[in-house]
């Protein structure tokens, strides 16, 4: 693929859901939140790899209190179809007993994936977890999971951009759209 915005097994991306601007400033807002929730405290940033790069990117640069940062890598899903099967592919760097941990993630879909997350850092002993999520489609919730922070809820369509993917293509574009048959 030799253009961005091409075609990959017969789907591109189409209309513009959040644009560049909208994303900019609610990243801004929910930074703000997170900073005042965990005033004077430290915070270990879990990021869920890979869709939430960009968001862990722009959001740990707004926050005002101290943090670190360690990653988890779970696969999990294959195309546009969410699947029960779920492997690790990056364990965490550090031990999160005692720390707050906030988990950092693209989007809550059918929250299979987040549970599977919550109870795997929950057995570590945090002193306290959270979710912080940049996308939420509550249409689509099976698992019984919320985010304490959400970005912005969208209704129940694939969306690419801004770290989220199609198999692997269209992390790159600065604003989220939603994947359509060409
Ligand atoms: P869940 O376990 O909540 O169903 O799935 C969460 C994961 O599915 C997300 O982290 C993301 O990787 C993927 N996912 C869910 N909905 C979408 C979507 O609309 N677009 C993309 N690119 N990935 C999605
Ligand atoms: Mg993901």
């Amino acid at each position: 693929m030799t253009d961005p915005l091409g075609v990959v097994n017969g789907m591109r991306v189409g209309r513009t859901l959040l644009t560049q601007e909208a994303i900019e400033s609610r990243v801004s807002q929910l930074a703000a939140e997170v900073s005042a929730r965990y005033a004077g405290k430290e915070v270990t940033l879990v990021s869920i790899l890979k869709g939430s790069f960009v968001f862990l990117a722009d959001l740990t640069r707004r926050l005002t209190i101290p943090t670190r940062v360690d990653f988890l890598g779970i696969s999990s899903y294959q195309g546009t179809e969410s699947s029960e099967d779920i492997r690790w592919t990056t364990r965490l760097t550090s031990p999160v007993i005692g720390r707050h941990v906030l988990v950092v993630e693209d989007i809550l879909d059918t929250g299979r994936t987040l549970s599977r997350i919550i109870d795997h850092l929950r057995d570590q002993e945090p002193a306290s977890l959270r979710l912080c999520a940049l996308l939420d489609k509550p249409n689509r919730r099976v698992a019984p999971v919320e985010a304490d922070f959400v970005g912005f809820t969208i209704p129940d369509v694939f969306v690419v951009g801004y770290g989220l993917d199609y198999d692997g293509w269209f992390r790159q574009l600065p604003y989220v759209g939603v994947l359509e048959r060409v």
